[in-house]
């Protein structure tokens, strides 16, 4: 960024801040510095410096730069060192992004690190986080990662059983689970209840907003440090570091309070899905496709999505067995011959093994009031080995078969005789 000292450099500007601006762009959309890079240098762009073409460092040093805020940091060399003196000017530069665009993009790319930095595999999230419950206790399901060998990989398991309070120890393989629900989700009719398409863009706003708020006030916490650092130096006055302090903090209350109201508006936005059932289904349809980073910001949005379309999933990893076990403790418990109970114990476990009782199941309410239970084979995550879609009126399909479970009651018309 230079002085407009003739039309010409204005020109320059001009087409500078565009390329800046395209920068920043990319990154919010989670493009990697790398990427970007490649990107500037196919469509020929010439880079602002003397040098050869575009690099990582240089665009590292765009996007963090404050100048494109319009800010001036003045700088002076203490102790050899190249250091920042004094505050920031704002509105010293004509700003190139606005400090929304700055702080989103700032986020996405912390978000960017910590998925390159974070272990392997970390694409496999755990897409029912806050969704998934057990069925036998109501507690949080989690999912356990086993390591290698033939038992291994991921299970989600009841968080009371990995503690050891008494819940299920019985887990159900994390991918098999996936499939098995991403297959039935995809075939939800949501339609009915839920609208339009068109609070989703509203939607990505607020999150993005929220990002980029989130983002300032870390930046500000920082800076609040940093003046709190500088009282104890006695060369800066202490008038000086009270007028600071006093700014960043009002500026802090501003930014949280925004912040505070941002969430209350968005549980507001979420109580009411806008999600169309076709939405839904070409996320579940595009997720198996993608791989590495794409993948994974995939994954964060479906499984965002499916925590506002899933109001309840209640995952039995062993069917019945909890509630068999329960019975066969209490025929022990009964002063009954111990060769008569142990054969009713097996009729029992026999015929639950043959009726598939204890075989994995999972029950799904969606907003709207659709409820679907599927029973999974043991064998094959993707084969039901029954199925019910229960409607919000009563109505149900089971196996294929339409029943009425129960009457909603119509209300009578008014006047009617
Ligand atoms: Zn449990």
């Amino acid at each position: 960024l230079t002085l407009r000292d003739d039309r010409k450099s204005f020109e320059l500007l001009q087409e500078r801040a565009d390329v800046v601006r395209r920068i920043f762009r990319l990154s919010t959309d989670g493009v990697g510095t790398y990427s970007i890079v490649k990107t500037l240098n196919r469509d020929g762009i010439l880079p602002f410096g003397r040098s050869n073409g575009w690099n990582e460092s240089y665009i590292e040093k765009i996007v963090k730069n404050r100048a494109v805020l319009g800010e001036y940091q003045p700088h002076a060399m203490i102790d050899g060192k190249r250091r920042p003196v004094g505050d920031p000017v704002q509105g010293y530069y004509p700003p190139v992004v606005t400090e929304d665009e700055f702080y989103a993009a700032q986020a996405a790319r912390r978000a960017r690190a910590t998925y390159k930095g974070g272990r392997k595999g970390v694409e496999l999230k755990n897409l029912f986080t806050h969704i998934a419950t057990c069925a036998y206790c109501g507690g949080p399901m989690r999912m356990v990662d086993k390591g290698s060998g033939p038992k291994g990989g991921r299970y989600l398991k009841c968080s009371a059983g990995i503690k050891g309070m008494g819940c299920t120890t019985k887990g159900w393989r994390y991918d098999d689970f996936e499939r098995s629900f991403l297959y039935l989700a995809r075939e939800v009719d949501l339609g009915a209840v839920m609208n339009a398409e068109a609070d989703d863009s509203a939607a990505r706003q607020r999150e993005e907003r929220l990002s980029a708020l989130i983002e300032k006030s870390t930046s500000l916490q920082l800076q609040r440090e940093r003046f709190a650092e500088l009282s104890a130096d006695p060369a800066v006055g202490i008038e000086f570091i009270r007028s600071k302090l006093a700014a960043v903090g009002s500026e802090l209350v501003k930014t949280n309070l925004e912040t505070e109201s941002l969430r209350a508006e968005m549980d507001a936005a979420e109580s009411k899905p806008a999600l169309a059932t076709e939405d839904l289904r070409q996320l579940i349809e595009q997720h198996g496709r993608l791989a590495g980073v794409e993948a994974y910001d995939h994954r964060v949005r479906l499984a965002a999505r499916l925590r506002s379309v899933v109001t309840k999933m209640a995952i039995s990893t062993e069917g019945d067995g909890p509630r068999l076990r329960q019975t066969l403790a209490m025929l022990e418990q009964e002063d009954s011959d111990p060769a008569f109970a142990d054969s009713v114990r097996r009729h029992i476990e026999d015929v639950s093994a043959k009726m598939q009782r204890l075989n994995p199941a999972f029950l799904v309410t969606f907003a709207g009031g659709v409820s679907r239970q599927a029973t999974v084979s043991a064998d094959d995550p993707m084969e039901y080995v029954s199925e019910a879609v229960l409607q919000p009126d009563g109505s149900a399909r089971v196996n294929g078969e339409s029943y009425v479970l129960f009457n909603v009651r119509k209300p009578k018309p008014p006047g009617g005789q």
